[in-house]
């Protein structure tokens, strides 16, 4: 069976979900399917314990799964219960996360353990956490309890939008709702877990942003109306990119050979707070007067910005009285949560440390 029932490209829910009961039953067979074959083992997706799929879920934000995998197992060592981490440092919390980035999720996963007594049962409660959305309250919903709640992320935003042609924006408020409206049709309400799963893991690796051949022989293919259509490959829509942002950042490494001087970032409402820095000064720009001590220049690009930043090292004698900063001994540095750009400079001025 192909594509004869769906006539018009802007399906509606109500005709859709009318005439697709037997290709839904067909739908959840040949997904399954292709999950039991082909699914990686992912030790959050072996457990029902709703702390560990919160936790990889909020890592797994933003961060790819190799990447995600090192950190979730930390984590999970080191504060295997919400309690023993409601019970850590928030800079101990931040310091584990270093490197990972987008620290408000660290700093969230902080706050929510400390506000809870027993664990959340229900997705009303589960999204009341900070730093919870209707994606992560779905996953943890789900994959905890079987509730029936969809878990959209990026992979299963792409997999339904060309499953059903859907070619409005997926990250605007009005495409989310659309999207959640029609993942709701497709939802396996007698077996939400597997189904997000699932789907998840399809767009993961199957079903993937550049297709190549995939679709020649894709076990979804004869029900999915953007191949039927062509457009699968310019799915799924998002909005225009923001305009990304340059900050020109200087910083001085002071060096006794011993120690350094160090600060805190302390706008919440700017990037790395609450991290680690050099003495930093912002500045509408970059020149190189005066600046003839050992520098390095690099350029970090976020989500957002992009900044332009020289470390320049001065070396002296006694440590200059800065306000707002702290004197560590250079062997103490790692004890401090640094962001990615800090850690950069240190790994090219590699020999720092040891003078
Ligand atoms: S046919 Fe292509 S676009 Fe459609 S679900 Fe399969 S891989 Fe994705």
């Amino acid at each position: 069976m192909k594509y004869e029932n769906f006539s018009s490209k802007k399906l509606q829910i109500c005709d859709f979900f009318c005439n697709f009961a037997p290709k839904m039953d067909n739908l959840y067979r040949q997904l399954y399917n292709w999950y039991a074959q082909n699914h990686r083992v992912l030790p959050w997706r072996e457990t029902d314990d709703p702390y560990a799929i919160w936790l990889s879920e909020i890592i797994l934000q933003q961060t790819r799964v190799a990447q995600g995998m090192d950190y979730y197992m930390r984590f999970l060592n080191r504060w295997p219960t919400v309690e023993a981490l409601a019970a850590a440092d928030e800079a101990e919390v931040l310091r584990e996360w270093q490197g990972l980035g987008y620290y408000s999720r660290a700093r969230n996963l902080h706050k929510a353990a400390k506000q809870i007594t027993t664990f959340p049962r229900t997705f009303d409660e589960l999204r009341a956490l900070p730093g919870v959305g209707e994606y992560t309250a779905g996953a943890i919903a789900s994959f905890a309890y079987n509730l029936p709640y969809p878990a959209m992320d990026g992979n299963v935003y792409r997999v339904v939008a060309r499953l059903l042609d859907i070619d409005e924006a997926f990250d605007t408020s009005a495409g989310k709702k659309l999207f959640h409206k029609k993942i709701e049709t497709l939802l396996d309400r007698d077996n939400p877990r597997l189904f997000n799963s699932a789907i998840m893991e399809f767009g993961a690796l199957y079903c993937t942003p550049v297709l190549g051949d995939a679709c020649a022989s894709c076990p979804l293919q004869n029900m999915c109306m953007g191949y039927a259509h062509g457009t699968a490959e310019v799915l799924p829509v998002r909005k225009p990119r923001p305009k990304v942002r340059d900050r020109w950042f200087t910083y001085t490494i002071y060096t006794d050979g011993v120690h350094t001087l160090i600060q805190r970032r302390e706008n919440p409402k700017d990037i790395w707070y609450h991290l680690y820095e050099f003495p930093c000064e912002e500045s509408n720009e970059l020149t190189n007067e005066g600046v003839n001590e050992l520098m390095v220049s690099l350029t970090h690009v976020l989500s957002h910005q992009k900044l332009h930043a020289r470390f320049i090292v001065r070396r002296i004698q006694k440590m200059p009285d800065i306000a707002g900063t702290i004197v560590i001994r250079w062997e103490d540095l790692n004890d401090y949560a640094l962001s990615r750009l800090t850690l950069r400079a240190l790994d090219t001025l590699r020999l720092i440390p040891q003078n």
